[in-house]
Order: C-alpha cells, then sequence, then structure tokens
C-alpha cells in the first residue's frame, strides 16, 4: 500500500475540489437512497442530491448531530444492508443509546489507509515497534490503530487492559519506539518512569503518537518531548464516529492536515449555523466522501478549531487546522473519551433504578490522571446511617459507572438541597 501517496495527497486546489464534488454526490445520492432519514431530511428542505452542483451548495443541507445517532438506534443510519458490514463498533452517546457504526470491507480498508497515511507522517515505519496505550472507553481506536500499523508493517503491541505499571514495563524490555495514546497517560507513564529512578535513554522510545486531547496550550506535548527525548505528533478523531487519525501533524507541526480525500470538512459559528470567516474559530462539521456503511452529512463534531491559510511547506495540499481545546458543546473529555451530562445522568438513573436527586459532574485531577468525580444527591432510597455501607454504595455505582464508560469514576455524596445553593 502507498503509504506517502503524493497523487493523493499533493493534488492541486482544482482536482482536491472535482474529486470531492464527485464523492459528495455519490454520497448524497447514496445516502438519500438508503437511509430514510437522510431521505427525509433532504425532502422536507426541498433538495434533489441530484442538484448539488457545487461545494458550497452542502450549505444549504441540514445539520446532523449526536442526537440522530440515538433517535436511529441501532442501524436506522446505516446505507447498506447488514450482509454488507463486516465491523459493528459501539461508542457513547448523548443518551443511553450508544452510537453504533458499521464498516464495509472497502470502508476498513480506507480506516487503515487513513491510519497508516497518518502514522507515516510521523515517521512510523516497518521497522518500529508500536505500542498502544489508551483507555477503555477508546477501544476501538486502538483496534484502528493496530490495523493501520500492521499496514505499514510496524510490529504492533496492541491495546490491554493493563496498569500502567506493567505499560511502563513492556515499554522498557520490549524496545517500543513508538507510543500511541493521550496526553495525559503518556504524562502519567513519564512520572512513572522517574519515579521507578529509570533514565529515559533506556527506552528505544523515539515518537509520541497523541490522540484524544486537543493540544495542550501549557506544552504537555513539549514537556513530554523534552522530557522523555523523543517527538510527539498530534493526531485529530471523533471518538463516536467514524474513527482515529482524520486530520494529522505533518513534519512541519504547524497545525493537522485533514483528510480531504476522505472528509469535506466545514468551520460554522455554533449560535449562526453558518460558515465563520476564514482563520477565525468555530465547530468542526463533517461530511464522510468515502464512507459506505455509515455516511454522516454535515456532522456537528461538537469540536472547536480553525483554518489554517496558505500552502504547507511538506508539499501536502490536505488543508490544515488548529485542533482548540475549548468545545462548542457540553461534552467533557477525560483521557480522551468524551463523555456528556445528559449521558451520564441516564446512565445514573438506570443503576440506581430511580432518577437521582440532583447531580453535578466534573472533572478532578490526581496527580496526572483525570477522573470523573459525579455528586450525588442522596435520597432515602440511598441513605444509610452506616458509614460503612454508605462507602460501599459510593464504590459501587462508580465501579458500574467507570465498567460503562470506560474510564474512572468516583461517587461522591451530597445533601439534595445543597445543589441549588452552589448554583449547581
Ligand atoms: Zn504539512
Amino acid at each position: 500500500m502507498p503509504i506517502r501517496n503524493p497523487a493523493v495527497e499533493c493534488l492541486d486546489f482544482e482536482g482536491r475540489g472535482q474529486q470531492q464534488l464527485e464523492r459528495l454526490q455519490s454520497t448524497l445520492n447514496r445516502a438519500y437512497k438508503n437511509v430514510p432519514f437522510y431521505r427525509n431530511q433532504l425532502t422536507e428542505h426541498r433538495i434533489d442530491p441530484l442538484q448539488i452542483e457545487n461545494l458550497s451548495d452542502l450549505a444549504s443541507v441540514p445539520f446532523t448531530d449526536r442526537s440522530h445517532f440515538s433517535e436511529h438506534y441501532p442501524y436506522g443510519l446505516f446505507a447498506v444492508p447488514l450482509r454488507d458490514v463486516v465491523r459493528i463498533h459501539t461508542a457513547q452517546g448523548t443518551s443511553l443509546n450508544p452510537v453504533v457504526s458499521g464498516y464495509t470491507k472497502q470502508d476498513l480498508v480506507v480506516w487503515r489507509e487513513l491510519v497508516a497515511r497518518a502514522l507515516a507522517a510521523a515517521g512510523v515505519s516497518g521497522s518500529d515497534i508500536l505500542q498502544i496505550h489508551l483507555e477503555v472507553g477508546l477501544t476501538n481506536w486502538g483496534r484502528e490503530y493496530k490495523d493501520g500499523a500492521e499496514a505499514i508493517e510496524a510490529s504492533v503491541i496492541p491495546l490491554t487492559n493493563l496498569p500502567p505499571e506493567k505499560q511502563l514495563m513492556i515499554l522498557k524490555d520490549y524496545r517500543t519506539s513508538v507510543l500511541v495514546t493521550t496526553a495525559s497517560a503518556a504524562a502519567e507513564l513519564m512520572d512513572l518512569l522517574f519515579r521507578s529512578n529509570l533514565n529515559p535513554n533506556e527506552l528505544a522510545l523515539k515518537t509520541l503518537v497523541l490522540v484524544g486531547e486537543a493540544p495542550d496550550p501549557g506544552g504537555l506535548a513539549a514537556q513530554l518531548e523534552e522530557r522523555l527525548h523523543v517527538r510527539a505528533w498530534t493526531h485529530y478523531g471523533l471518538s463516536e464516529v467514524p474513527g482515529p487519525a482524520l486530520a494529522f501533524e505533518c513534519d512541519e507541526r504547524s497545525g493537522l492536515h485533514l483528510s480531504e480525500d476522505h472528509f469535506l470538512a466545514e468551520v460554522i459559528d455554533p449560535a449562526g449555523d453558518v460558515a465563520v470567516e476564514p482563520g477565525m474559530p468555530g465547530e468542526l462539521v463533517l461530511t464522510t466522501l468515502t464512507t459506505r456503511a455509515f455516511p454522516l452529512i454535515r456532522y456537528r463534531t461538537g469540536d472547536k478549531v480553525r483554518w489554517l491559510e496558505g500552502p504547507c511547506p511538506c508539499g501536502r495540499t490536505l488543508r490544515r487546522m488548529e485542533w482548540l481545546r475549548e468545545r462548542s458543546d457540553e461534552a467533557m473529555v477525560i483521557r480522551g473519551v468524551k463523555v456528556y451530562p445528559r449521558q451520564l445522568k441516564a446512565l445514573l438513573q438506570r443503576i440506581l433504578g430511580h432518577e437521582p436527586q440532583g447531580t453535578r459532574f466534573q472533572i478532578q485531577r490526581t496527580g496526572r490522571r483525570d477522573h470523573l468525580v459525579v455528586w450525588l444527591g442522596v435520597d432515602e432510597l440511598i441513605f444509610s446511617d452506616e458509614i460503612k455501607e454508605m462507602e460501599q454504595t459510593s464504590l459501587r455505582l462508580g465501579s458500574e459507572m467507570a465498567m460503562e464508560l470506560g474510564i474512572p469514576v468516583r461517587i461522591q455524596f451530597k445533601e439534595p438541597g445543597s445543589f441549588e445553593a452552589d448554583g449547581s
């Protein structure tokens, strides 16, 4: 498989536009024909997919958001029959219904190529030993990085559920040269390394591929580079759909190149729903151009980005974006995993068996480790005058939520009346 494919990555402006238009037309047609939701959306707005003749015509097509995944759970947005789907992924949604996405054989080939392309841009090659260390909540990405890395014939140590101590042992003993992880998990390993009196020079590690978290303006990536003597590269992806490495840093590391041969991107003002001025920050809206099983049309990612103008010295013509940390929705990002307050409330209700009397959710950091803290109002169904019993309830609820979400969760009890008093 060609890893750096100049014919694709360096296509000129006109060629790229033509390629995107043809792929957009075909995506809209297939979605119209095969997905009743998209057909209704287009019909309601009096849009005939056959009359989309310019990329700018897309602006008249209605948006898709996470609520649509929940409404059409599980297979309502699939554009191919299930017999053509060879893989089904589940990710957290905004409600109790997870997001279910499917892949055809061809979709999997495309994803492998996208991940391989992004890894190759970070200099990963067949002589590398690549270790994947991600939260359970990012298991799907672990699988896709494994496939992409195998496609460039790196030796892959796949995602496992091992604790950081064991990950560090593998990193050292197996002579890992590339680590795919989140910046926070990498920082945790770094601290552990120094606490264990290991010298970074004892490691073969040279490359960090950081996923799931927008670059930290405090310079965590730079800190990792300096202290571990490595180079860090950021990849952008969507944890809900369709996967990792949609956009990636090149050698210049000046923004992230978006794989525009497979995605059409818009940056909009989340309040006004129209495109922002070039270079201004806004919400990233994506339309898939080659996805067969689970196409997305004008999907509102909730991620904030801004376009970087001008050509990149690396020669790629794929447009570059800066991935910003703030979001345009209420999602909280914990170790690369996105969670939504509405989803958390619904999950708590299901676990408790009744509606919780007041909730508040926050991210708390202990050392390098972020976790979700759930403040829960104590009602008579939860209350016990035995402290031990309350502690057990809190541990049980926390571990059940952690199992569902794939991130660490701690439950703290609170008087129900005190939620209003502190404005929550
Ligand atoms: Zn570049």
